[in-house]
């Protein structure tokens, strides 16, 4: 395929300019952010400070406040250059949705104002018909209205036809039925910050800042020349390789993790990061990631709400400006089977400016008490609400990725090191009970070592929001310490044992009830799959293994105790998930089938062709030649063909509505079905990909797709 695909990246590249010179980047940091700060300025002062209380203890807005903010925000924006404005929402596909209004409004005499008002800004109405909503809206009531959810700024985006005042929104259904990502992140805060003020009152604490998880999102994804994906359409439209040949050269060399970083690769980064801190996004790390062509952007963590947004800008800038520089930037969790594919890391961890990182071993025996009794909520959340966690990540994409022989398994385990293991197992060994649990004080804790200040979610996939994960981990904390918090109070109040004895007690009882989840070591191994199944943990391998959780009592329960989803928001979020697995998988049935029709076995059957004319010219003319090529080709097409009539007929099978009491049958054909028949296909497929010549090969090759930079 290098025949008509010779790139000239030297073309590509962006000469520097001053924009990417330090000083004017701390100057625009934020410039397109409707900050804090923007708001001061162009706010009158009794507003702003009623605003204020609405950002910190989520009062509802009053409208003579919401009508001073839209003014003031409308002023900002057309100064900046906006001409629209858009409630900006994340519906249950898990991508982002923007409707846009003009700012333009007639004046009635011929002529036109700029208007924007505040019931405009804070609530709009949204058709969401459209939208994956699980049987959630009967069609007669398809109409939701979005909110503007105050704690996470209004922000321009900038594009070459204009600029348009994004405001971050909620988006739910008439009757209070949350249809999107984001309203769960908010009602799981609530929850984790209810039950984190209990416990922390118990150490003598009475915050008055909500306490928040914070996240940091690590993220990964693949940066190719556009020129490969428009030549081939699995990329195109399945954003995965559906057939490819192992490259003579993958990442075994191990020469790409942290290697340098290509120019044309890096301008494209420094563009993507340029818009990123003008946007407010705090972008810190860049560098190579361990397969070629693939590379990471990491920003510094915020809290969670404002970091699930902040990840879904970056991945559209990435994708935006991708496309700017003549490539194209991959977010699949697996485009390219043989080589490592991609996650998005969430880092995790839960405090406020005013209490601190309640993750973080403190320098006293009191603040490291209290760190046990938050790490124990961790294990102990992790370990029963495994399934749960490993259900909202499940895909068929990242299904790809997770189980299979790479990072990570799709068993939950917590690697906690050595270290801090030990001190928990003298915990339950009993070693460091004293009699008046002031040993909690002297033995091992108060010497605690720096043991990091977060837990580091990895399962997450490449493409996804990070939104639900958060959820999770949100609400199985809530629970945890609604049991740590009910447990020291039970103990100091009805046994009268110290803060001390209790913390201890509470250690002891989740180490001997929770502590299978801890695994420090090779969770890649062979033998922890056994290990695992010996502790009773979960090992969903597939989507359709994963997702029946959502509906099971352990779930249901969680989630209406602390009122994040309804039994019927999480039927709904089980349903889509099913349904995009199917439709996943069904897309990509039909492409393969299509591309080996239409493009393989054309290509195939042309050199078959020639080698047997070749072989016939020369024995005609005596000259010796061997059929040897030309039948080890026929035997590897006839495979071919074999393979591609049993997907076609597997496909047939694939033929469903998207009847709810079908969803898991059908979800269960195309995991033991339809995408081992794709697995058969593409052997063959990848076979000839090796035999047929290079020239009358269809599609661009791994080596041409990952090397050319
Ligand atoms: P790594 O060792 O994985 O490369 P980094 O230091 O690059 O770790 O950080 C990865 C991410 O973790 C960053 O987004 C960083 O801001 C975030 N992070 C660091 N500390 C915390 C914390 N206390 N809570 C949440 N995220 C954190
Ligand atoms: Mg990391």
């Amino acid at each position: 395929m290098t025949r008509s695909l010779v790139i000239n990246t030297a073309s590509h590249a962006v000469p520097i300019r001053r924009e990417f010179r330090m000083a004017e980047l701390t100057d625009r940091f934020g410039t397109m952010v409707f900050s804090e700060e923007v708001m001061k300025d162009y706010l009158p002062k009794d507003i702003w400070k009623r605003l204020a209380a609405t950002l910190e203890d989520g009062e509802p807005l009053d409208l003579d406040v919401a009508n001073a903010v839209a003014h003031a925000m409308k002023v900002w924006a057309i100064s900046k250059g906006a001409t629209h404005y858009a409630h900006w929402f994340q519906p249950l596909s898990g991508i982002t949705s923007e409707k846009h209004d003009s700012f333009l409004d007639p004046d009635g005499k011929g002529g036109a104002l700029a208007q924007f008002s505040g019931s405009a800004l804070v609530q709009g109405e949204a058709d969401g018909s459209s939208f994956p909503s699980g049987g959630l809206r009967s069609t007669f009531e398809a109409r939701g209205y979005t909110a503007w959810d105050v704690t996470s700024p209004a922000y321009l985006m900038e594009s070459p036809a204009g600029m348009v005042l994004c405001i971050p929104t909620v988006f739910l259904s008439w009757t209070g039925i949350a249809l999107d990502k984001k309203t769960p992140v908010l009602r799981a805060s609530q929850a984790l910050n209810q039950q984190a003020a209990r416990v922390l009152r118990l150490f003598g604490m009475n915050p008055t800042m909500p306490i928040t998880s914070n996240g940091g999102l690590e993220q990964e994804y693949f940066l190719i020349d556009g020129t490969f994906v428009s030549a081939r359409p699995d990329l195109l439209i399945a954003g995965r390789a559906l057939y490819g040949a192992r490259p003579p050269k993958g990442q075994e060399f191990e020469d790409q993790y942290y290697g340098v970083i290509p120019s044309r690769v890096l301008g494209f980064m420094a563009d993507v990061e340029r818009q990123l801190y003008r946007l407010g996004i705090p972008v810190k790390t860049r560098h190579n990631e361990v397969a070629p062509s693939q590379y990471e952007i990491a920003p510094t963590f915020e809290s969670g709400n404002l970091a699930c947004d902040h990840n879904q800008l970056i991945m559209t800038v990435l994708r935006k400006t991708a496309r700017r520089h003549g490539m194209s930037c991959l977010l699949h969790e697996k485009p390219f089977d043989c080589i490592n594919g991609s996650g998005k890391h969430l880092n995790y961890s839960i405090g406020s400016p005013e209490v601190g990182n309640l993750f973080a071993p403190g320098d006293n025996p009191h603040e490291n008490a209290q760190f046990l009794v938050f790490l124990c909520a961790v294990i102990r959340g992790l370990h029963r609400h495994a399934g749960f966690l490993r259900a909202v990540v499940a895909s068929a994409s990242n299904d790809r990725r997770l189980g299979a022989n790479e990072a990570p398994p799709a068993i939950m385990s917590l690697f906690l090191g050595d270290q801090l293991t030990d001190i928990l197992e003298q915990f339950r060994a009993g070693k460091v009970r004293g009699s008046k649990g002031k040993r909690l004080m002297n033995v091992g804790v108060d010497t605690l070592p720096p043991l990091g200040n977060r837990f580091e979610f990895r399962a997450l996939g490449s493409s996804m929001s990070a939104a639900d994960s958060l959820v999770v981990l949100n609400t199985m904390m809530a629970e945890s310490l609604d049991y740590a918090a009910t447990f020291l109070e039970n103990a100091m109040h009805g046994e009268h044992l110290t803060l001390g004895e209790a913390v201890q007690k509470l250690i002891e009882n989740v180490m001997e009830e929770d502590s299978a989840v801890i695994f420090n070591g090779n969770g890649y191994s062979e033998i922890w799959q056994r290990e695992a199944e010996r502790r009773g943990l979960p090992n969903s391998p597939a989507t359709p293994d994963a997702v029946p959780v959502f509906s099971s009592p352990e779930v249901v329960g969680l989630c209406e105790r602390y009122q994040v989803f309804s039994r019927q928001e999480l039927k709904a979020r089980e349903d889509i998930q099913l349904e995009q697995y199917i439709k996943t998988v069904h897309t990509e049935c039909s492409l393969a089938i299509r591309m080996a029709r239409t493009q393989i076995y054309p290509a195939a059957v042309r050199y078959r062709q020639e080698l047997a004319s070749s072989l016939a010219s020369c024995t005609a003319l005596g000259v010796p030649a061997s059929p040897d090529s030309l039948k080890e080709l026929a035997d590897v097409i006839a495979g071919f063909e074999s393979s591609l009539h049993m997907l076609e007929e597997r496909a047939g099978e694939l033929n469903w509505t998207p009847e709810e009491e079908q969803l898991l049958s059908v979800a269960r054909t195309c995991q033991h079905v339809v995408l081992p028949a794709m697995e058969e296909l593409r052997h063959w497929a990848d076979r000839l990909e090796t035999m047929v010549a290079d020239d009358l090969w269809p599609l661009p090759s791994y080596q041409e797709m990952l090397f050319m930079k």
